[in-house]
């Protein structure tokens, strides 16, 4: 009898942490504040499953997980960005060079030598490159001030590291529609703007030209999940994950060094 009385509780305890867990739904009427940020779903893949279609442009694992970079960015909107966007980019550059000379050119001489009117190599290709570099310079335990030479030259240059973030985030924030803001090198001296759509400052005759070393996508699909339509939010929360010893070393090897 005692047995029994246990496992009728027990059966109790679970049927009501199910309904729990129904009612916890941020999608229901408890939360509907115009102001709500409703939590994105979580994601379910593993980054390390994502693999390139065939073709000299593999895409670069990541560095931590989905759900790592959590504070700044949530792991669904990683998910889809990795997963679908820039592994999409990737199998639609190897598609498009199959068999043409850009099949063994380096991604950069492709998009320095870009014919701009080739819509499809100008898009995939640039894809592949910016998302190839903003996952690369961020990480969880990114955030906090730039090092070395890096620090140096944005002091020398920008009077301070805050002074650039400022700069950078105006150009985050005011890009029209869909785009990119930069961080460059071009003839040894730190330069930021911007570039609409998958376009960067590699490419010829754009109001942008340089190396680029940091990229801050403003596309809605890499913040929309978690931050809706306030990019400024998500460019704020952006600085707290790049990892600026990898800004760093994309520096020193845009210098020549
Ligand atoms: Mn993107």
């Amino acid at each position: 009898m005692k047995n029994l009385f246990i496992s009728l509780f027990s059966l109790s305890v679970v049927l009501l942490s199910c309904n729990d867990n129904k009612t916890a739904n941020p999608d229901n009427d408890s939360n509907t504040s115009s102001d709500t940020v409703v939590a994105p779903p979580s994601a379910a893949g593993n980054p390390a499953d994502i693999k390139t279609d065939e073709g000299p442009f593999q895409i670069e694992p990541l560095k931590y997980g989905y759900a790592d970079l959590e504070k700044s960015i949530d792991a669904k909107t990683m998910e889809v960005h990795f997963s679908k966007h820039y592994l999409g980019y990737a199998n639609k550059l190897n598609k498009e060079i199959a068999g043409k000379p850009q099949a063994s050119m380096p991604i950069e001489d492709i998009l320095k030598n870009l014919d701009m009117s080739n819509a499809t190599l100008r898009n995939n290709g640039g894809g592949y490159y910016n998302h190839r570099l903003y996952f690369a310079t961020m990480n969880s335990a990114g955030g906090g001030a730039p090092s070395g030479i890096l620090a140096d030259a944005i002091t020398k240059e920008f009077g301070s590291f805050d002074s650039l973030k400022v700069k950078l985030s105006s150009e985050a924030e005011k890009k029209f529609g869909s785009g990119w803001a930069w961080l460059v090198v071009k003839n040894g001296k730190l330069a930021v703007g911007s570039t609409s759509n998958q376009d960067n400052p590699l490419m010829p005759g754009l109001d942008i030209s340089g190396t680029p070393i940091l990229g801050i996508d403003v596309w809605e699909h890499a913040y929309y999940l978690r931050y809706q339509n306030k990019r400024p939010d998500y460019i704020k929360a952006f600085f707290d994950v790049v990892d600026w010893a990898a800004v760093n070393d994309n520096y020193t090897k845009a210098l020549g060094k």
